[in-house]
């Protein structure tokens, strides 16, 4: 392994006798500043980050990227100790699950050294993983003795020549391999995302959840966002979360749940089987009102909001100030300021607002 120890300018843990996360001093109810002082202006609690560590993928899936697409030059790129100095402030100001996602996370060297030290930072109760599975065979036991917890494996069709097809690139028996070396490796739970593209997969809807039955995991279906100017007029693909509930429900019992795994899915349940099936449906139910999450890219730049384009640079602060801590607090703590109320997707579906593809704000 490349890094054996900390550099210095990594906060990790923090300082012994501990110090004040904020200065913003006690909150009202003797509360300590520290425990949660990321709130924004409609009240709500950021108690999640998605950290994109990587915007360099292996495939490049129809609907996120570009056939053709220029990736950062690495300098612009956060390191791995700036990704774990970033997810320790947030961290330090009382966020308490991490997802690494990308692009690709799995594809940037050296990601299990950042998983094991993510896994040992005091408040961090969550540290979760979203993958295309292209290199879960390899990397499964190592993420899960990292102290990864659950992972989402992201599957959108059973049919090989149809996966090559989204993906324009992968090969659907490895992402398979990937998913029983996940399973073999005793995560807590692990779920498949599928996004629904109308006359792509929206006629496997059935066996995707068939499969995930058979396998005891859980899954979530997921509305297309219009992220990214990947050229082709999405409106016609649009396949919403109604219309594949009640495809779903001429093949099975779905009772509703009210379980949830912190994030936007509605979920039901299939009786006799441990399969969650969930709804991530950011165009017909909004869910911004419940928003605990804000993702940082991996050029470091803090947005508040996936469907909108305010956002907070950090990666100068962090190459300004190497040591000194409060510049980086004091960036996060302005950015809930920006967290819009909510995300407009519904009229952006021919032509993206939000012009960053998902492989830089991560999934
Ligand atoms: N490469 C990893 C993967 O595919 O799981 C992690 C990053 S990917 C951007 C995270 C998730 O975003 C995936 O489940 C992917 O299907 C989803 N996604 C990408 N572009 C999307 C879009 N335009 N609308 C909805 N979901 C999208
Ligand atoms: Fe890569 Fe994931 Fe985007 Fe597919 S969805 S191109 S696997 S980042």
């Amino acid at each position: 392994m490349r890094h054996e120890s900390l550099p210095p300018d990594v906060v990790a843990e923090p300082p012994a006798g501990g110090e004040p996360a904020s200065s913003s001093g006690p909150l009202p109810g003797g509360q300590p500043a520290a425990a949660a002082p990321l709130i924004d202006r409609y009240g709500r609690r950021v108690s999640y980050i998605r950290l994109s560590i990587t915007d360099r993928c292996d495939f490049r899936c129809n609907y996120c990227m570009a056939e053709e697409m220029e990736f950062l030059p690495r300098a612009q790129v956060l390191t791995l100790e700036e990704c774990l100095r970033v997810a320790s402030t947030f961290v330090e100001l009382g966020v308490s699950k991490v997802r690494i996602t990308g692009g690709e996370p799995l594809v940037r060297h050296d990601v299990v050294w950042l998983l094991q030290r993510l896994a040992r930072l005091p408040g961090l109760r969550e540290l979760v993983l979203t993958t295309n599975g292209s290199q879960l065979e390899r990397f499964a036991a190592e993420l899960r003795a990292a102290g990864v917890r659950r992972i989402n494996i992201s599957l959108d069709t059973l049919q090989p020549g149809r996966f090559r097809q989204i993906t324009r690139v992968g090969d659907l028996a490895r992402v398979l391999r990937g998913l029983d070396a996940a399973q073999a490796a005793g995560f807590e739970r692990l779920k498949i995302n599928t996004v629904m593209i109308r006359r792509v997969n929206d006629d496997e809807l059935v066996d995707l959840v068939d499969f995930a039955v058979g396998r005891g995991i859980d899954i979530s279906f997921i509305e297309q966002m219009p992220l990214g100017d990947v050229g082709h007029a999405r409106d016609e693909r649009f396949f919403g979360s109604d219309e594949a509930l009640a495809r779903l429900q001429t093949r099975h019992l779905l009772v509703p749940s009210a379980e949830s795994s912190g994030g936007p899915a509605r979920y039901w349940r299939i009786p006799g089987s441990q399969t969650r099936v969930g709804f991530i449906s950011p165009h017909s139910h909004n869910f911004c009102d419940s928003c605990n999450r804000v993702r940082i890219t991996a050029r470091g730049e803090l947005y508040p909001c996936l469907g909108n384009n305010g956002a907070v640079p950090l990666l100068p602060l962090l190459r300004a100030h190497p040591i000194d801590q409060q510049p980086l607090r004091a960036a996060i703590i302005q950015g809930m300021g920006i967290k819009a109320r909510g995300h407009d997707f519904a009229n952006q579906m021919g032509s993206p607002q939000v012009l960053r593809f998902m492989s830089m704000s991560g999934g």
